[in-house]
Order: structure tokens, then sequence, then C-alpha cells
């Protein structure tokens, strides 16, 4: 019998777990715990860290996972690399659900970096209104160029003293739209991006946005990751699990 494990926290994980339900195969699905109130899904849930690769295989095997999902953000390297070799070590299948990376086309003014120090270094000297849109843990060494005015985006309000003098927070949940992104970017005469490249849709509006105004973008590279069997869409999953699903029926 199928006993799906879903490593979720991203609106694709949402979607899946939602398909998965209307099927009615048997399925867990994960949290990290780093948002407070995570978007609503109907399948049974566990969160927080299940204790490394040895908590996760303990985990595998006590709860009779035949399936793991690593529908994870592509920056959450960690559980992913986890989640392969605690897969591997219990000859649990693994499969990610992984949106394609963009791509940068004509009109878009991208700094690609590696990590987020070079994404610091690639800033100006001259103070500038500088979109941070890379999550809450990564704020804090962009401290070292005081001299900007940023805006920062979250899905919780911040807790305590943000670690910089300048500094400004939407709370959203998204997912975004162009126009939404355009009125955003404008009212707050914002000069440059900093942006993970997340892929998919809702998180994309920014980046058209950002072409459209003729504004820089410095954009993180994703994190590497060891070779794994990988999906881009809900339905590839559900075959992979033995469901083939009509789409449009
Ligand atoms: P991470 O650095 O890969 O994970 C750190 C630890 O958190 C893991 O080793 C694991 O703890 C636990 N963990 C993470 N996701 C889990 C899950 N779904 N179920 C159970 N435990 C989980 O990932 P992160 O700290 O969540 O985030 C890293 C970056 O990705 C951040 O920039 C964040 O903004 C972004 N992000 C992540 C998610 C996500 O789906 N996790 C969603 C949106 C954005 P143990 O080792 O103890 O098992």
């Amino acid at each position: 019998m199928t006993r799906a494990l879903i490593l979720g926290g991203t609106a694709d994980a949402n979607l899946l777990a939602e398909t998965i339900v209307q099927v009615g195969l048997e399925a867990v699905y994960s949290y990290g715990g780093r948002t407070r109130a995570p978007a609503g899904q109907k399948l049974p849930t566990r969160i927080g860290g299940f204790g490394g690769v040895t908590g996760l295989a303990d985990y595998l095997r006590r709860e009779g996972i035949t399936h793991v999902i690593d529908a994870t953000h592509p920056f959450a390297a960690e559980i992913s690399r986890n989640a392969v070799t605690a897969c591997a070590e219990t000859s649990t299948p693994l499969l990610a659900l992984e949106r394609a990376p963009w791509v940068k086309t004509p009109g878009d003014t991208w700094i690609e970096v590696a990590d987020i120090t070079s994404a610091v270094a690639a800033l100006p000297e001259r103070r500038a209104r500088v979109l941070l849109a890379i999550g809450r843990q990564h704020i804090a060494p962009f401290g070292a160029r005081p001299q900007h005015a940023y805006t920062l985006r979250f899905v919780d309000p911040p807790e305590g003293a943000l670690p910089l003098p300048d500094a400004d927070v939407i709370v959203s949940r998204g997912p975004f739209t162009l126009d939404g992104e355009l009125e955003t970017l404008r009212a707050r005469g914002i000069e440059w991006i900093v942006a993970r490249n997340s892929g998919g849709s809702g998180a994309r509006a920014k980046i058209d946005a950002a072409r459209t105004l003729g504004l820089p973008v410095i954009m993180l590279s994703r994190p590497q990751l060891p070779d794994r069997p990988r999906a881009e869409s809900v339905p590839e999953v559900m075959e992979w699990l033995g469901h083939r699903i009509c789409l449009g029926a």
C-alpha cells in the first residue's frame, strides 16, 4: 500500500496535497516550521525538523513511508540533501517536485550571483532603494551596506528589531501579480531588486515588473543538489505514485 511523505511548505506542495486528497491516497505532509501559520491543506501534518539524515531515515522506517516527494523550496538545500541520503539508506523511492528555474530573457538586467555575500557585494556604493525578496533568514548580511533604503517582504511580521537601519516591511504571502508588483515597485521608488531564482509563476511577477521598469535584479542562483529524479508538475508526480490524472476532466 502507498503511504507517501510530502516534504512541503511551498505552493506546489499544497497543490500536490490537494490532488492526493482528491484521489484518496494515504500521505503525510511535513512542514519545516518556519512559517507561523502555513497555508492550509488537508493532509495529516507533521511540523519541524526530523533530526538530520538519521532522524529522517528513522521516520521513514517507523511510519512505513513508501514514497517521498521533496516539494520544498529550491533553496531549501539541507532538507533536500538529507532526503537523498535518507531515501538511499532506506531504499525509499524519492522524487523532487521542482519548478524549472527562470531563464534570463532579452530586456532583463540580471547580475547572477552564487550566494548572499556576493549579492551584498553586487549592490551599488551610492544609496539606493532596494527590494530584498529573499526570505528573512538572509537579511542580516545586508547590514554591511547600511546606506541603502531596504524594502523587505515576509510571509510573517518580523519578530524584534531588524538588522538594517533603514528598512520597511511588507507582510504578504503572495502569489503576486504583474500589476501589483509594478505598483509596489513604483510606489516605493525601488531601484534594485535582490531575488532568488525560485522559478514558478507566483514569484515571477517581480522579475517581469523589473524588466518592464528596466530595473537591475541581483539574482541568486540555486544551490547545487545531488542528482535525483525530478518532476516539474503535479500530474507527473501522481503518475509516479501510480495515479494517472486527466487534466481538464
Ligand atoms: P533547509 O535549510 O533545507 O532546512 C533546514 C532544516 O530544517 C532541515 O535540515 C530540516 O531539519 C528542517 N526542514 C526544512 N524543511 C523541512 C520540511 N519540509 N519538513 C521537515 N523538516 C524540514 O530549509 P529551510 O531552513 O526551510 O529554508 C532554507 C531556504 O529555503 C530559506 O531561504 C527559506 O526562505 C527557503 N524556503 C524554504 C521552504 C521550505 O519548503 N522548507 C519554503 C519557502 C522558502 P532536520 O535536519 O532536523 O530534519
